[in-house]
Order: C-alpha cells, then sequence, then structure tokens
C-alpha cells in the first residue's frame, strides 16, 4: 500500500507528468488541477474514485503511450467510457477516459461502422439511421457502445439479431503490456472469443467495427396500468411472451417514479406496472400483438406508436444526467405466481417508500439463445427471463441497504432463478464477486487464463475480473 502510494505520488510529479503530456495528443490531469473532479466523476454518482493520473485519450496512440507509461511506473491501469457500468473504482490507478475518442465511420454497403472507444450508443444512431442502418443498442442511448459490448449487450433488437457481442467483427486494442493489436476471428482469435461478453479486463479496446441492420421503423412504446394490477398483468405477461415471435423484445416494469421535477408531473410519486416493448417488423403486425392487452383492460397510459428507430431510447427513458445508482440482476428459470408475488412485494410501496425505482423481468431467448455459444465468452443464453432491479442511492448507507434489500429479494426468488447473471446489470463488488456465474465454469476457467496471459502482473484493474 504504501509502496503504491509511493510510486503513485511519483507518477503524479511535475516531471513525470510533463513527460507523458509530452507523449499524448490528449490531456494529462493530475489530482492538483482544477480539472481533476470533473474528470474522475463517474455517470453513477455512487462511484467515488481518486486516481493516481486521468489521461484523457485522443486516440489510440494515447491509449498506448499511458499503458507505456503505467507499466515503466508500475501503476495499475483502468479505464472508463461514461462511467455507467464500473466493476472496480479507478483508486490510485491511472485511469484512462475514452470519452474523446468518438470516432464512428459508417459503411452502408458492408452494413458495419467503426465505433471509436468513446462513442455513446446515441451517437452511432445518430450516423446510422439517416443510411436506414441500425445499431444493436440498448435501452439508454446514452451508455458508452464498447462497455456495454464487451459485457454482452442486450437491447430492443435483441431476440431478432441477438447480442452486440455477437455483432463485432474485430476489436482493436492496448494489450496491459502497451502493445496494440487486433483481435478477431483470424487474428488473435482467443482474445476475440473472450472480448465477446467477457467484459474490459483483458486490455483496452480503442475501436471495433460491428454489424448494422436494416431498421429504421419500430412499433414501440408502454401500457400503463395500475399497480394494483400488477399481479395480474406479470401472470398474463408470463402466457402472452410465450406465443410471440422474435420481432418482438418485451419486459414487464413495476416502475415506482420518484417524486422529482425530472418526471413528468401526472406520473412524480406514482407506480405503475408496465408492459414495454419494441416490435421491428411490419407495424400493424406489432400493433396486433399489442391487442389482446388493450382488449382485456384499457391501459391508463399506452404510449406504443410506430417511431422512427432513431427514438427508440424514449420507450425506456432511462435518465441521461448523472445519478447514484445501484442495479443488479439474475437470469430467471421461470416467471410463475410466487415468483410474482416476491416480486411485486418487494418492488412496490409496503409501509413505506418502495427502495427500488424499477423491477423489470426481460423477455430474452430467440437470436441470443440461437448464438453460437462456442463464438464468444457470452454465458447463460438458454435463460428467457432476465430480472434488473435499479434503485436510487444519494448516500453510501442508502447504497449498502438496497445491496442488501435486493440480495433478500433474490435469496426468496431462489428456487426460480437459474444462479447465473448477466455481467452488464451487475457492476461494483457484486460484479467481480460473480463473475464466474456470469459464464459457463469452462468459459470462466478460459477468461482467467486470458487473463492470466495478457495481464499476467493483474495491471488493468477497472473490469469484473479483477
Ligand atoms: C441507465 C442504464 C441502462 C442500461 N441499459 C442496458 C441495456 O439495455 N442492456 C445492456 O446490456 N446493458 C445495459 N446497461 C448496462 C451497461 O451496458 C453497462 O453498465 C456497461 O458496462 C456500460 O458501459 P459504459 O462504457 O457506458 O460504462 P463505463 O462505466 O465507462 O464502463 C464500464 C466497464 O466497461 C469496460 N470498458 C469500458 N470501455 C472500455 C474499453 N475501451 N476497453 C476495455 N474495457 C472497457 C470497463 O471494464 C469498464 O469498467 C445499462 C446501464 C445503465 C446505467
Amino acid at each position: 500500500m504504501k509502496n503504491s502510494l509511493s510510486r503513485s505520488l511519483q507518477a503524479v510529479s511535475g516531471g513525470a507528468r510533463s513527460q507523458l503530456q509530452s507523449r499524448i495528443q490528449g490531456a494529462v490531469i493530475t489530482p492538483a488541477d482544477p480539472e481533476y473532479n470533473p474528470a474522475r466523476q463517474a455517470w453513477n454518482l455512487s462511484v467515488d474514485q481518486h486516481p493516481a493520473l486521468i489521461v484523457l485519450a485522443e486516440e489510440a496512440g494515447d491509449v498506448a503511450a499511458a499503458v507505456q507509461y503505467a507499466v515503466e511506473n508500475e501503476l495499475n491501469i483502468s479505464v472508463q467510457a461514461t462511467g455507467h457500468g464500473l466493476a472496480q473504482p479507478a483508486e490510485g490507478t491511472l485511469l484512462v477516459v475514452t470519452s474523446r475518442m468518438k470516432s464512428i465511420r459508417v459503411d452502408t454497403a458492408a452494413r458495419t461502422a467503426w465505433i471509436g472507444a468513446g462513442a455513446k450508443w446515441g451517437e452511432v444512431l445518430a450516423q446510422t439511421q439517416p443510411v436506414g442502418l441500425a445499431p444493436l443498442l440498448g435501452s439508454s442511448p446514452d451508455v458508452g457502445v464498447v462497455g456495454y459490448t464487451l459485457g454482452g449487450g442486450y437491447g430492443w433488437l435483441g431476440r431478432k439479431f441477438g447480442l452486440a457481442a455477437d455483432s463485432v467483427r474485430f476489436f482493436e486494442l492496448v494489450t496491459a503490456d502497451g502493445h496494440t493489436l487486433r483481435a478477431s476471428a483470424e487474428e488473435n482469435s482467443d482474445l476475440f472469443w473472450g472480448l465477446r461478453g467477457g467484459g474490459g479486463s483483458l486490455g483496452i479496446v480503442t475501436g471495433m467495427v460491428i454489424d448494422l441492420y436494416p431498421i429504421t421503423t419500430v412499433y414501440g412504446g408502454n401500457l400503463f396500468y395500475p399497480i394494483q394490477a400488477a399481479r395480474e398483468v406479470m401472470a398474463r405477461y408470463r402466457e402472452w411472451i410465450a406465443t410471440v415471435p422474435d420481432e418482438l423484445t418485451s419486459s414487464v416494469v413495476l416502475m415506482n417514479f420518484p417524486p422529482i421535477p425530472l418526471v413528468p408531473e401526472p406520473l412524480q410519486g406514482q407506480s405503475f406496472v408496465m408492459v414495454r416493448g419494441c416490435h421491428c417488423g411490419p407495424s400493424a403486425e406489432g400493433q396486433a400483438l399489442l391487442q389482446p392487452w388493450r382488449d382485456w383492460r384499457a391501459p391508463f397510459i399506452d404510449d406504443f406508436k410506430e417511431m422512427p428507430f432513431g427514438e427508440v431510447g424514449t420507450i425506456s427513458n432511462d435518465p441521461v444526467d448523472p445519478l447514484p445508482v445501484f442495479s443488479t440482476g439474475a437470469w430467471m428459470k421461470a416467471l410463475p405466481d410466487t415468483a410474482v408475488d416476491v416480486l411485486v412485494r418487494h418492488g412496490t410501496a409496503g409501509d413505506g417508500p418502495p427502495p427500488l425505482l424499477m423491477t423489470e423481468v426481460r423477455h430474452v431467448g430467440g437470436a441470443v439463445a440461437r448464438g453460437r455459444s462456442q463464438a464468444g465468452a457470452f454465458g447463460n443464453r438458454e435463460a428467457e427471463l432476465l430480472l434488473f432491479m435499479v434503485g436510487l442511492t444519494p448516500t453510501p448507507d442508502a447504497y449498502g441497504a438496497l445491496a442488501r434489500y435486493t440480495q433478500q429479494v433474490k435469496e426468496r426468488l431462489g428456487p426460480f432463478l437459474t444462479g447465473g447473471v448477466y455481467m452488464n446489470f451487475l457492476e461494483g463488488q457484486e460484479a467481480r464477486l460473480r463473475a464466474k456465474d456470469g459464464f459457463p465454469p469452462e468459459n470462466y476457467a478460459r477468461l482467467i487464463q486470458l487473463k492470466r496471459d495478457y495481464d499476467p502482473h493483474h495491471r488493468l484493474r477497472s473490469g469484473f475480473l479483477g
């Protein structure tokens, strides 16, 4: 500890800092600089991190120079694009922030795009939709493309086209010893396998080429029902998804809107059960699939409509401004009435305000289940239901309390969970402790071996493999 502290102090001394700055295009920031606090902030305000040095990289060469500097100075390394999903805070490390590396180049004929490490999904959408193509983003256009994809990446086109990780042609990365290389099915294929769902522990990705799909219009939105109907809606949802085609990706959500101005007035402080979805086939077919719900009971709000795919982020309307949150999740075997009962009792207000903002069960299967499991590290493809729980955690105590609360919910759901986890929905300590449940045992063992091979000194510290 003492050694690493003195190394950190040496690393940020004036001479050392100007030595690094002379090697890179981007900015080098030390704890003494006024830019330090904004630069160390993550989107998730519950993360409080104090890197020894921050490099705001402009290009791949900056990432390589920063890593080489870290190697020379025996510093550990972290990487962050947006700070939506950190498994470890950057404490005393050299933090490479990729958010300036936003280059996006679309090849319309090949239906692919080159994506720089700092691009967010919304920025990719803005460039691909005008040429009639769609990427496999998730619920939030504000999430970083690379971090999302390294964890698997399940979004609104997921049942039709699979995981984002399955749609990567190649990655370019800087390894923990500072070498730049390409990982594809042909080159460094072991690393390519590990990066497809195995997270960001094996190197710093500087960019990648992904496949795009010909989708410009979808039929998507939400049906809001009163929270009192939660048990009925969840039970109906279970029956309904057994009948829907892969064009429809959907979820059922217990939502507790906080009483804050960010939320539209009629929803402030209100709870609803919502059926949420996105249909990427003909709109009339999407409408027909929703009809049984409308025939059953008129929703309080029905905002399903045909929309440009560029507006797909409005379906979940995830917050954009930084927030203090805790999130967790689990793969589910089934959603019988007993499991519904646990989710409703813990996901909605009891005697006091509900601790969870959102409890969502997503329907997976389809192209995710059919994806070639040997092509990448990603595991748990066979489970069809994915639980995601999120709550606001304004203080460290609130963070700890919500972690314990959701742990209890998962224990009560025990028989209905597969025991597997989706790494993108875990964060912090839980992501590190449960990483082995994110993969089949043989994949996890192979990932650990890859970590030893590509990062023998365990320098890269931000991923869930430690
Ligand atoms: C509001 C919200 C909505 C979400 N919706 C979905 C969803 O619909 N589907 C889904 O699958 N996930 C979803 N997620 C989870 C999200 O995909 C993960 O949190 C993801 O890790 C975020 O990536 P990031 O780059 O934005 O975040 P960061 O916190 O910057 O990065 C997260 C981790 O990714 C790795 N990483 C990032 N960049 C690099 C790089 N260049 N090289 C190597 N490793 C890197 C690092 O390990 C880093 O710790 C959501 C999260 C939030 C907060």
